[in-house]
């Protein structure tokens, strides 16, 4: 069944969707996204999304082009149209199109953001079976560039990490940088030793997860100790258990970190509990 999308202010079928070949989002990566989770039918976290992108549009002088409720009322729409019960809305906003190609950003005056949105189908996203026997990373030195806190579509490298994860038989990459886990290519990363949370401190170096702030948030009020702080391979090597949180996986178990496996190489109590009660808590809230 053909898809309905969002572009611009129209819902439209995929297949008339259509943005410039002059758009900066194309020619220069010069866009930010946000993926929104739906179970039931209902959205989870929009509130950190809606947040999070307007942080990253304005650290890149990007105008918002949309109120926070036309935000909403769009996911919405979307998730209607396309009758997704689970899946995910992604979003996009573009500095736009100025007719040419050119480095110097064009006048937002003149020059109006792209903002396309659709849905993926995702039957299983709560229930995924990969949490019952949890991922293998291997890790990777983090070549991205040093402004990982900004939401931007420039995923060529997390996707090179996530072919080079799957080249070695693994599921995922943990980047590296002096030493210390960064975070996945597409999620957080943390370990956990006795009933102590150990994950990367905010900062520039790192994506502000809108799960991680929910996990973090779960696991204190659940008397788990946390620590944000970064951690080394050999660390997580040695912890009880290791695991990631992204929008699209929650609370994802990691047993296996460059071939070497952590504890009996199931997935950990405290993992299993931690995603239990996001996705029990994410129901519960989804608006
Ligand atoms: N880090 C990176 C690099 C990511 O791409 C993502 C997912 N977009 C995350 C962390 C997790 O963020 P969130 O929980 O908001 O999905």
């Amino acid at each position: 069944m053909s898809r309905i999308v969002y572009v611009n202010g129209d819902y439209v079928p995929e297949a008339e969707a259509k943005v410039s070949v002059f758009d900066r989002g194309f020619l220069m990566a010069d866009a930010v996204y946000e993926v929104t989770s739906v179970l039931d039918g209902r959205l989870i976290d929009f509130e950190g999304h809606a947040a999070r992108l307007a942080r990253s549009l304005a650290e890149l002088d990007m105008t918002n082009p949309l109120s926070h409720q036309e935000l909403l009322e769009a996911h919405r729409a979307l998730v209607r149209k396309n009758c997704v019960t689970e899946g995910m809305v992604y979003l996009q906003v573009t500095r736009g199109n100025p007719g040419d190609r050119d480095f110097l950003f064009p006048d937002p005056g003149t020059c109006r953001p792209t903002v396309v949105m659709f849905t993926q189908s995702k039957p299983g996203l709560a229930d995924n079976p990969a949490a019952r026997t949890g991922w293998r990373v291997i890790t990777l030195p983090d070549l991205r560039w040093a402004r990982r806190d900004i939401k931007t579509v420039q995923l060529l490298y997390p996707s090179m990490g996530k072919m080079a994860a799957k080249r070695a038989g693994a599921d995922d990459a943990w980047m590296v940088q002096d030493g210390l886990v960064t975070e996945g290519t597409s999620n957080n990363a943390y370990i956990v030793k006795g009933r102590t949370i150990v994950t990367r401190d905010l900062s520039h170096d790192i994506l502000h997860g809108i799960t991680r702030a929910a996990v973090l948030r779960f696991a204190r009020e659940a008397q788990y100790e946390v620590e944000e702080r970064p951690f080394t391979v050999d660390e997580a090597q040695a912890a009880d258990e290791a695991f990631v949180t992204s929008a699209s996986t929650f609370v994802m178990p990691v047993v296996e970190i460059d071939g070497v496996r952590l504890a009996d190489g199931r997935p950990g109590p405290v993992a299993r509990r931690l995603r239990e009660i996001y996705i029990e808590e994410s129901r519960r809230s989804a608006i």
